[in-house]
């Protein structure tokens, strides 16, 4: 076991039966830093993030916290808590008993408890609804009471289960922030499941990317993005094309693309516009599609419709080789 970390996995595995939901996982999860667990539903994001809360018994392999070996800890002993993706709120219990309900469990006093949940409460600025129950509450609040009853148990690690998926996309993007934020000032592990590469790369100073049960790809944000290793990685981080070049699949990075008199032949199959820049779908002779991300002034220079007629070219800068 390594110390100095915060959180390792180590050869974890998870079956349900026939099913291997997580495979061989080995990471270590660098203390203090906002990780970002990526990939398409099925994956195995949950079952990984449930095995290091200890809500799932591990199929084999070990999860070290501190390094203490944690994996057959109960939940409340591990230095880990969970926000659940439904928030899970008690629907009788006030937003401050819900948030002090794990010291209560704890048999922690009645004016003790309270006044550190009031503390949390202030965190997540909700003081003025503690009286209020759940049902009063809106989903953004809701997911507030969440984030400070997780919190009041001061773990090291959150572990947040696609926290911003029940929200509209404007508050996702207002909380996503708060969720940074808090983080900083706490300065503890925070493990957020999602989805959404944007997500992902708005919040992560780590990106692990899963795919079908392993981790297919980690790193700092802009190096995954930047140089993506696999295939399945550049696609699903977004802004790159996968081309196949005499020398082997290749990305190319969506803004890198130009159209103009030179380069390869193709034709426009879709034009999106999108505020700032303007999206051009278009297909090579080969049959692959390649998107290019156009500076809204320099597209409508020269406007394009579908069915019209491109050379498409990139900077050398732009391209980047796959390993796998
Ligand atoms: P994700 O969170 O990335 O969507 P999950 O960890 O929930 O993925 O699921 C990974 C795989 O394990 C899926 O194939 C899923 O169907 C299966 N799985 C998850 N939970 C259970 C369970 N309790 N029983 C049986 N199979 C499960
Ligand atoms: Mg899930």
């Amino acid at each position: 076991m390594r110390t100095g970390y915060d959180l390792e996995l180590v050869h974890l595995t998870k079956r349900y039966g026939d099913t291997v939901a997580v495979r061989d996982l080995n990471h270590v999860f660098v203390k203090g830093s906002y990780v970002c667990l990526l990939g398409p539903s099925g994956c195995g994001k949950s079952s990984t993030l449930r095995m290091i809360a200890g809500h799932e018994d591990v199929s084999e392999g070990s999860i070290v916290l501190d390094s203490q070996d944690v994996s057959q800890l109960p939940p409340a002993l591990r230095g880990t808590a969970m926000m659940f993706q439904n928030y899970a709120l008690f629907p009788h219990l006030s937003v401050r008993d819900n948030v002090a309900f794990s010291l209560r469990m704890k048999g922690v006093d009645k004016a003790k408890r309270h006044a550190r949940a009031d503390e949390m409460l202030a965190l997540v600025d909700m003081t003025h609804l503690a009286d209020r129950l759940p049902t009063q509450l809106s989903g953004g609040q809701q997911q507030r009471v969440a984030l400070a009853r997780a919190l009041v148990t001061e773990p090291k690690v959150l572990l947040l289960d696609e926290p911003l998926s029940a929200l509209d996309p404007f508050l996702r993007i207002r909380m996503r922030g708060e969720l940074k934020k808090l983080q900083r000032e706490l300065g503890i592990t925070f493990i957020h499941v999602t989805h959404g590469q944007d997500e992902a790369l708005a919040l992560a100073d780590e990106i692990v990317v899963m795919n079908d049960a392993v981790i297919e790809q980690s790193g700092p944000a802009r190096d995954v993005w930047g140089a993506p290793r696999t295939e399945f990685v550049a696609r699903f981080i977004g802004g790159h094309n996968v081309i196949a070049l005499p020398s082997g699949k290749a990305t190319v990075r969506a803004d890198a693309v130009t159209l103009g008199d030179d380069g390869l032949a193709a034709t426009i199959t879709a034009v999106e516009y999108q505020g700032a820049s303007v999206a051009v779908t278009s297909k090579l002779e080969t049959g692959d599609e390649v998107l290019a991300l156009l500076p809204e002034e320099q597209f409508f220079n020269a406007p394009k419709s579908p069915g019209d007629a491109v050379r498409l070219a990139w900077d050398e800068r732009g391209l980047h080789r796959l390993e796998a």
